[in-house]
């Protein structure tokens, strides 16, 4: 097999050829055909996450088919298309396990953090932590929702039903998660950086109804905001822009930090809190919902070999929506 690997933090990703992984028990081997470029690796390449290890193969946004089944697995089978995210495993016996908070667990396995991801041409994954995708949509389309599409979902449900929804950070999630609040009735208010007419206009395509830079207000409070730009300074101005009793989710595994702020802004009940990772629950019920919803990701794709490049391209903000890596 071949893979962008990252061999030291801060460097760029290295085309390697590797042995030909084989699945132990309970898991899969997955011939990749499509994987998508999410924010979280850059914050792996930049080494911005604890513990980070290297060698790694980045990379959580996984469409491919089964092309190796290890032994005990149940429900999956040769040739299956199945999409692959970034929670990998996790112990099944911790107190968040246990609880329904698997996104949570002590334990836990990251896709192309923790383990080898998919900017390969194969991966090797825990059968449980697949996700069946079925034959409609193409390879490059589905690849966003396994990250983007997944964790934006569970950051949209803890934003609770209100139906005016600011999205700060237009990129990968925003572009999805704005159809999505749409289908279920919402108001889209979507925050760029400050002069980013591209991708305000790109909003607005996508129904947004108000669309204008992030140290701009919109005309009427809103009911939730979700964060998903790495910027620490958006909290504050987050919380000037919801109403009182409404709720600020920071979406991001990562952020710089949030500079003090005066109480007042939090006061009124509103809410500041955090999304951590998914469930599979969060999987299931995502990836049956976006086909009923007909969500339509906009993707620019780039050959495996040019990794380097889209990861440049997502940093410098180049192109809307999600980029997708192709073998
Ligand atoms: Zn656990
Ligand atoms: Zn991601």
């Amino acid at each position: 097999m071949n893979a962008m690997v990252l061999k030291k933090i801060g460097t760029e990703l290295e085309w390697t050829e590797l042995a030909d992984p084989h699945p132990g028990p309970g898991e899969i081997r997955v011939k990749v055909s499509a994987c998508g470029v999410c924010r979280t690796d850059l914050h792996v390449v930049d080494g911005e996450l604890p513990d980070q290890k290297v060698p790694i193969i980045p990379g959580h946004e996984i469409v491919g088919r089964i092309d190796l089944v290890g032994a005990g697995v149940e429900g999956l089978s040769l040739g299956e298309r199945v999409g692959i995210p970034w929670l990998g495993h996790t112990c099944g016996v911790c107190p968040y396990c246990r609880s329904g908070h698997e996104n949570l667990c002590d334990h836990p396995i990251f896709t192309g953090y923790t383990r080898n991801g998919g900017f390969a041409t194969a991966t090797i994954a825990d059968a449980r932590f697949a996700f069946p995708l079925g034959e409609t949509g193409s390879d490059v389309a589905l690849a966003p929702l396994l990250c983007a599409g997944l964790i934006g979902w569970r950051s949209l449900v803890i934003a609770g039903e209100g139906k005016k929804l600011g999205l700060y950070g237009f990129g990968a999630a925003a572009h999805i998660m704005a159809q999505v609040a749409q289908r279920q009735g919402r108001s889209v208010f979507a925050f760029t950086r400050p002069g980013d007419v591209a991708t305000q206009a790109f909003a607005r395509q996508l129904g947004a109804i108000w669309a204008g830079g992030s140290d701009e207000l919109p005309l009427e409070p809103l009911d939730a905001t979700i964060i998903f730009a790495t910027v620490g300074e958006l909290v504050p101005r987050a919380l000037k822009a919801v109403r009182k009793g409404g709720r600020v989710v920071c979406a991001g595994i990562h952020m710089s930090d949030i500079p003090s702020f005066a109480y007042q802004l939090l006061w009124e009940e509103r809410q500041l809190v955090s999304v951590a990772n998914l469930t599979r629950q969060d999987g299931v019920d995502f990836l049956r919902l976006a086909p009923a919803m007909s969500i339509v990701t906009k993707t620019t794709s780039y050959p495996l070999r040019q990794a380097n490049q889209a990861l440049a391209d997502l940093r410098a903000g180049r192109f809307e929506g999600a980029a997708v890596l192709v073998p």
